[in-house]
């Protein structure tokens, strides 16, 4: 059996919507589909969730929501209308909206903002459920309620309460047909609405493929696979990644590959269930496949990253090498701050702590160097910031001599500098430190050493 999950911009119209029909129908094994609320139909369109979103809060204020209301149900309508799945839909989905904002008064506001930004997909859910059935094909609606979605957290933010996996798994075991599932949100143990985060169809569609122990989780977005760089940096970039590693999409996903959150497909992960990213506007393309393990072919990577804005902690102090507990003091720091790092490379002297530059901004600044001075009294301590971190991931890099010299000669050639360098045991990557204003002419510079192109 396959999950199969569409994003927004799979079901921003009719169009897409026959796409994805004709998607679903070709291979009898897709029997759980998972819908986002309908995308953007064009570049300067809203996405519904964002919709939503503005219309709650325009109902928490107290103003008037008709034209909002209007252009919600609007979109579902547009769908309906085209695809000629008759009135009835549309009228349940606009009495749905209606139910949802009469409750503004009665719940708290992030509650209620929930409860409205789930109806994008509920609702969509319930309208492909429609359109498969004007196909003359069967498919059901199933609701996170009725299988035991169940999840715990703040709203907007909330996480799967692990013992849903039991009931998913047995509310799934026996079904016949195509089953229409929203992604995005579940139910709190007291029964209110409550969604994951952000593009959180994915996290729906991850734990109903652990859930049934799927053979795969396909997941149909609007790239034909993931690239071995980011076209925006090198737009000439042709051929995608066939497969990939759990590891190798962590450590890209770590600096920016932006298909999807890595978190989001961590029951997938740890279930061991393949992940395949496909595109619902070409869906002969294989994709890229992104499992447990691969053939991998030594001294070869699979992709570069590069994520920009870190910051860089350097502290140096003479024979700090023979110091007990020095690196214990100084993350301490951190911590008493609420700072999460990111690396940590380090010198006999000198030791350099990476963290994100939004978990150090300015104004904390002065506050960290004063604390680092006082516990530790380094004869140097200062803030390096716009730094960006590249990533070069690959587990045929493994046991071959050369790969970080290939990188520093590459960047070498065109007259970049490293500032850091750190490579874990596992070596499946190695970060390399450089100046922000660097980064497009090092990626190009890499790209062109490791894939020989650009
Ligand atoms: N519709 C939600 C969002 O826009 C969830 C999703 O599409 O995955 O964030």
């Amino acid at each position: 059996m396959k999950v199969c999950k569409f994003g927004g911009s799979s079901l921003a119209n009719a169009a897409q919507l026959n796409k994805v029909m004709d998607i679903v129908l070709a291979d009898p094994a897709r029997r759980i589909v998972v819908v986002s609320a309908p995308g953007k139909r064009h570049s300067q369109d809203t996405k519904v969730t964002d919709l939503l979103i503005a219309l709650a809060e325009t109902a928490i204020k107290g103003e008037n929501t008709d034209r909002q209301f209007g252009a919600v149900v609007e979109r579902y309508a547009e769908m309906a209308q085209e695809l000629k799945l008759g009135d009835e839909i549309v009228r349940t989905i606009e009495m749905d909206l209606m139910d949802r904002l009469a409750k503004v008064a009665s719940l708290e506001p992030a509650e209620f903002m929930d409860l409205m930004k789930a109806s994008g997909e509920d609702n969509n859910a319930k309208l492909v459920a429609v359109a498969f059935a004007a196909r003359g094909r069967k498919a059901r609606y199933a609701s996170p309620k009725d299988t035991g979605m169940v999840l715990t957290g703040p709203f907007g933010d909330a996480t799967l309460d692990p013992a849903s996996y039991a009931t998913l798994s047995r509310a799934f075991s026996n079904f016949d047909g195509i089953v229409i599932y929203p992604g995005f949100f579940g139910y709190t143990k007291d029964g209110k609405v409550a969604t994951f985060p952000r593009g959180g169809s994915d996290i729906t569609g991850s734990i109903l493929a652990a859930a049934v122990c799927a053979d795969v989780y396909e997941n149909f977005t609007d790239v034909d696979s993931v690239y071995p760089v980011d076209p925006r940096l090198v737009p000439e970039v042709s051929e995608g990644i066939s497969t990939m590693t759990y590891r190798e999409m962590r450590e890209l996903a770590y600096a920016g590959f932006g298909v999807f959150a890595d978190e989001a497909v961590i029951p997938a992960v740890r279930a061991r269930i393949p992940i395949n990213i496909r595109n619902t506007n070409h869906p002969s393309e294989p994709g890229t496949m992104i499992q447990q393990s691969r053939r991998v072919v030594p001294g070869t990577i699979v992709g570069i990253a590069a994520a920009d804005n870190f910051c860089n902690i350097v502290v140096e102090k003479y024979l700090m090498n023979r110091e007990v507990g020095f690196g214990r003091r100084l993350l301490h720091v951190l911590e008493d701050e609420g700072i999460s790092y990111e690396h940590m490379p380090s010198g006999v002297d000198s030791q350099c702590i990476v963290v994100k530059g939004q978990c150090l901004p300015k104004s904390k600044e002065l506050k960290v160097i004063q604390a680092i001075k006082r516990e530790l009294n380094p004869d140097y301590v200062a803030v390096e910031r716009d730094i960006t971190i590249l990533m070069i991931v690959g587990e045929g890099m493994c046991y071959t001599p050369g790969m970080l010299a290939k990188a520093c000669l590459a960047l070498a050639s065109v007259g970049i500098s490293v500032s850091m360098v750190n490579q874990g045991s596992s070596e499946v990557s190695f970060m390399i430190a450089i100046r922000q204003q660097d980064r497009e002419t090092a990626v190009r510079a890499l790209y062109k050493a490791f894939f020989g192109k650009a």
